[in-house]
């Protein structure tokens, strides 16, 4: 029997905002690498706007070039020209760091640049300047929270995909209906490239209700029950919450995901926890 790589297994981190937390960071990612992760993703701020050098690079040099694991940069444009794109481009090529999550990023009630409106500008825009990075796009199977309906939603992920994007990982969901329903409205669309699971484990009451504020992702019956018992009880909440994110995957790589993008929240723990109960999932068995 031989143990084949196949599907992909990827970690998301934040940079933190003081010295203290990203020795912290450093020290986490130092334990992420033991899980020999495909590649690791490091976000932006969109508030930072072009303080991008001092945090998401710094973070992707020493996943990239310290650790040796692709690092992919998180690059949100949408308050950006292209002379500083250009830049980060330029910084990121001088780094080696050749993978870029292309986002436009959330809009505030500040006015945004005119050169990207959208991902799929930039995701031309970066084509176009070195045909050498990997670009990959976001993408969510609850539909982005701004989308009137599906239709208009597939019509500019189909866009953006042609724009130039060589991978999609998905916001977090927690229904997997959801997934595979997108997997194949994808399929339906000609969106043949590799869609990565978006998942993240909730580990506390806060992490919850944060993520029912933000994001158009509606948490299924079973979790809410999991929250309203629990509540008093963090750690049978996070045991519960790790619980269901083993689930979840055991349940994904089991259809064929192309692959789980696991949101860490900077916690190398749950990582482990995770990984030590799916690891093995990850590998198809040829005999
Ligand atoms: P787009 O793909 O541009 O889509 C935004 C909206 O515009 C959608 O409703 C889409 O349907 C619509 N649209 C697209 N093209 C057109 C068009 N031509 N005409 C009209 N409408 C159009 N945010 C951060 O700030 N930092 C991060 O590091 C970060 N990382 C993320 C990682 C992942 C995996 C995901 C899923 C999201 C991440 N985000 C991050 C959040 C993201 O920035 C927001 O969801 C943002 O609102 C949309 O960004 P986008 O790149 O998906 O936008």
């Amino acid at each position: 029997m031989v143990n084949n790589p196949k599907k992909m297994l990827s970690f998301e981190v934040f940079p933190p905002n003081t010295e203290v937390g990203t020795s912290k960071l450093f020290k986490t990612l130092d334990e992420l690498k033991e899980l020999s992760p495909d590649f690791i993703s490091v976000t932006c701020s969109n508030n930072n706007r072009t303080d991008i050098g001092h945090t998401t690079i710094r973070v992707a040099d020493y996943v990239n070039n310290t650790l040796n694991i692709p690092a992919v940069a998180h690059l949100s444009a949408a308050y950006l020209d292209k002379n500083q794109v250009k830049e980060i481009l330029e910084q990121l090529k001088t780094k080696g760091i050749h993978q870029i999550l292309a986002l436009r990023g959330d809009i505030t009630t500040l006015p945004t640049k005119n050169d990207f409106h959208f991902a799929s500008d930039l995701v031309r825009f970066i084509r176009a300047y070195d045909e050498t990075f990997e670009i990959l796009g976001a993408c969510y199977p609850d539909i982005h929270p701004e989308s009137q309906n599906r239709v208009t939603d597939f019509h500019y992920l189909k866009e953006k995909v042609d724009s130039g994007c060589d991978k999609l990982i998905t916001q977090l969901f927690f229904d997997n209906n959801t997934f595979y329903d997108f997997q194949e409205r994808c399929a339906i669309a000609g969106i043949e490239v590799p869609i990565l699971a978006g998942i993240m484990p909730i580990v506390n009451r806060n992490q919850a209700i944060r993520l029912l504020k933000t994001c158009n992702t509606p948490l299924p019956k079973k979790f809410v029950r999991i929250l309203e018992k629990y509540e008093h009880n963090p750690l049978a909440l996070k045991d519960a919450g790790i619980a269901f994110a083993i689930d979840q995957i055991i349940d994904l790589t089991t259809e064929d995901v192309d692959g789980i993008h696991l949101y860490t929240m900077n916690n190398a723990e749950t990582a482990k926890s995770i990984h030590h109960a799916t690891s093995s999932l990850f590998y198809q068995e040829l005999s």
